[in-house]
């Protein structure tokens, strides 16, 4: 029994919240909150009914994180965490067998919540998110359980500074916990990308859209255009489809990364040079077509718009203004590759502004695929947060 847990009430929505199937209360719904940051707490409502064991934050908006619809000890949650830890590595190595690069870990939707570990070939990369995955005894309980399953490959972690400052945990560097390598050369679908997890120009991959970059090669075609870039995700798949490929992105470190992406494929590229241009997506995009350009393919994956609920109404014009530009900038049959990593945009409302983009270019629009993230980031349902990523693949008339 797990009588010694501290105890947390919420009130009524928060109950709710967990009733309906959410792993998470947010702090303005608890009724009372007396436990130590980081600790395992049971959970109640305003009668004392019990609702389950949850990992807590002291100082986080998101105050509890449910793990168990039972009571749990101490101990008992090393062990669940450890299991639950076989499970995402199991699921996996069914499910993204034909890659050396997934994520491995998705927090929530693997009942980890706050932990993230994204495999690069042979280098993991680890993150914890919370106080109660920064306690050491939850640390080694990872970092022995992923020793246990990648033997051969390193460890690092990466910090990210700004959630360590919510979290209000002592700032730490990113460092290699295990092996000697940070970096590595990693392939997606054939395609080989650096990783570099602790140099100067740290990079990661967007894991997320690994199958939608080989989902994309399959109708790219001609000219195309890759706006958003960051180090050429979709660039390097439709170079080896298209007879040209230009990219867009604002983070000069990214394209210089993208550029060593491209020595790296050189050999498979159908295309001539990928043309990187370093500047403001909506405002290329703008030059592009008063200059009279036009493309037979483009790519929309834009940083998420609406990072708050607040935010919708002016995500949606941003959205609306890129697709509306892209479709008038395509030829006869050209196909249009859109997406939205903001979880506030739900798909049905990205589709109602893609419709009114298509109405307002005078195009007739068909949606050939409708996507979402690679099925290593497979979505809990009842937890929309974990399901972000709309990706369609479309072609205009
Ligand atoms: N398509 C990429 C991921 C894109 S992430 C892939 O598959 O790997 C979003 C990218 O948009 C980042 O690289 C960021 O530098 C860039 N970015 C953000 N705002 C921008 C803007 N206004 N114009 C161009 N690029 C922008």
């Amino acid at each position: 029994m797990a009588a010694s847990n501290p105890v947390i009430v919420v009130n009524q929505r928060g109950a709710g919240r967990l009733r309906g199937g959410h792993l998470w209360v947010y702090r303005s719904d608890l009724a009372s909150a007396k436990a130590p940051a980081g600790a395992l707490v049971e959970v109640r409502d305003e009668r004392g009914r019990p609702l389950g064991s949850a990992l807590y934050s002291s100082s986080s908006q998101i105050a509890i994180r449910l793990v168990s619809n039972e009571p749990l000890a101490e101990r008992a949650l090393l062990t669940l965490v450890r299991e639950r830890i076989a499970a995402a590595v199991r699921f996996r190595q069914g499910a993204a067998r034909d890659t050396d690069s997934y994520r491995v870990i998705f927090s929530e939707a693997d009942l980890l919540p706050g932990l993230i570990v994204d495999r690069y070939n042979d280098v993991l990369s680890m993150q914890m998110l919370t106080q109660a995955f920064d306690r050491e005894d939850l640390r080694q309980v990872v970092v022995s359980a992923l020793a246990q399953y990648f033997p051969d490959a390193s460890l690092i972690e990466r910090v990210d500074l700004h959630i360590r400052e919510l979290e209000e945990l002592p700032a730490r560097e990113s460092q290699i916990l295990r092996g000697e390598r940070s970096s590595s050369i990693f392939t997606f679908n054939g395609v080989r990308f650096r990783f570099d997890g602790l140099g100067g120009q740290k990079t990661g991959a967007f894991l997320d859209q690994r199958e939608n970059y080989a989902a994309a090669a399959r109708y790219a075609h001609g000219e195309a255009l890759d706006c958003f870039s960051y180090q050429g995700g979709f660039a390097l798949h439709l170079a080896r489809v298209c007879d040209q490929v230009a990219a867009i992105d604002s983070s000069r470190p990214a394209l210089e990364v993208a550029e060593q992406n491209e020595q790296l494929n050189r050999e498979q590229h159908r295309s001539g040079e990928i043309e990187w241009t370093e500047g403001n997506s909506f405002d290329v995009l703008k030059d592009y077509s008063s200059a009279g350009r036009q493309y037979d393919t483009i790519v929309l994956d834009p940083p998420a718009f609406a990072k708050s609920k607040r935010a919708v109404p002016t995500a949606l014009r941003g959205y609306k203004e890129l697709n509306l530009r892209a479709l008038k900038m395509l030829r006869p049959s050209g196909v249009l590759v859109t997406c939205s990593c903001s979880f506030h945009v739900g798909e049905g409302e990205f589709l109602e502004m893609l419709s009114s983009a298509a109405a307002d270019a005078g195009r007739r629009v068909r949606v050939l695929e409708k996507r979402g993230a690679a099925v290593d980031h497979a979505a809990l349902l009842n937890m929309p947060e974990t399901a972000y990523l709309k990706c369609l693949i479309c072609q205009a008339g």
